[in-house]
């Protein structure tokens, strides 16, 4: 949970404190933890052409199974939109992840969800295909932050520099591998519990910003920290516990896209 601020309570607080507190409460990380926008365990291989939109890249299979008719994934979660524009992108389907950041996925053979679903880590969004301009099947994907295309980033990673032709770097999906949706938290010394409750006994301490696959989501006990105030708790699939959802990186105090426990 991040950049919604709950100031009730500091109204007495002096200047010098308030500054501090401001100060603590905001991390580094901004962006979703995307991941690959196809299955996991599959192989793709990736290129930026010269008459690219953009900073996207396309993706086509390379581990010889076919391209055409292989599921898209949600790279993160968030908000669908379905569109069509001949000549162009074709069917394609924008997610709104929060936070000014949204994933654009182009020329797809069939959508797989309805305009304005909400939608998990690694859900199905559509089919791979050659609609609008294009010459063969391939995932066309763009990270966006405010509009503005950005370099894309798989797991925290870069793939920069971009290849001009497929075949001369590639990568593997884990998306969807072992359930759950990947966020980064913030903070330092963040306690996991064995539930939702402040007294349940710590499980693990999260010493800094970390990546966490949280499962599911429950309300709890309400934590005041940081300047935040929040009962919803994240279950996560590694360490096996709970943490307060003031701590996961993301601006939502519910998370979208997580079911709840
Ligand atoms: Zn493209």
């Amino acid at each position: 949970m991040r950049s919604i601020r709950f100031l009730v309570g500091l109204t007495a607080a002096l200047c010098t404190t308030l500054a501090a507190t401001l100060l603590v409460a905001t991390p580094a990380q901004a962006a979703p933890v995307f991941k690959a926008p196809f299955p996991c365990g599959q192989r793709w291989t990736y290129s930026h052409h010269s008459a690219e939109v953009r900073l996207a890249l396309d993706f086509v299979r390379s581990d010889g199974g076919g391209t055409a008719g292989t599921p898209v994934l949600a790279s993160a979660p968030g908000t669908a939109r379905r569109y069509y524009q001949a000549g162009g992108a074709g069917n394609y389907i924008v997610i709104t992840h929060g936070g000014g950041w949204t994933t654009y996925y182009f020329h797809l053979a069939a959508f797989s969800v309805a305009d304005g679903a909400t939608v998990g880590q690694g859900q199905q969004i559509g089919t791979t295909g050659s609609t609008g301009n294009s010459t063969g099947a391939h995932i066309h994907y763009e990270q966006l932050f405010n509009g503005a295309g950005q370099t894309i980033v798989i797991n925290g990673a870069s793939l920069a520099p971009y290849p001009g032709s497929y075949n001369q770097r590639h990568l593997t999906s884990d998306n969807g591998c072992g359930g759950g949706t990947a966020f980064w938290t913030w903070g330092t010394g963040v306690r996991v519990r064995t539930d939702a409750r402040i007294a349940a006994p710590t499980v693990t301490t999260l010493a800094g910003p970390t990546l966490v696959h949280v499962l599911c989501q429950k309300q709890g006990d309400t934590v005041t920290a940081d300047g935040y105030t929040n009962n919803w708790w994240s279950r996560l699939r590694d360490q096996n516990g709970f943490m307060t959802n003031i701590y996961i990186d993301h601006p939502a105090s519910q998370l979208p896209g997580v079911p709840n426990c």
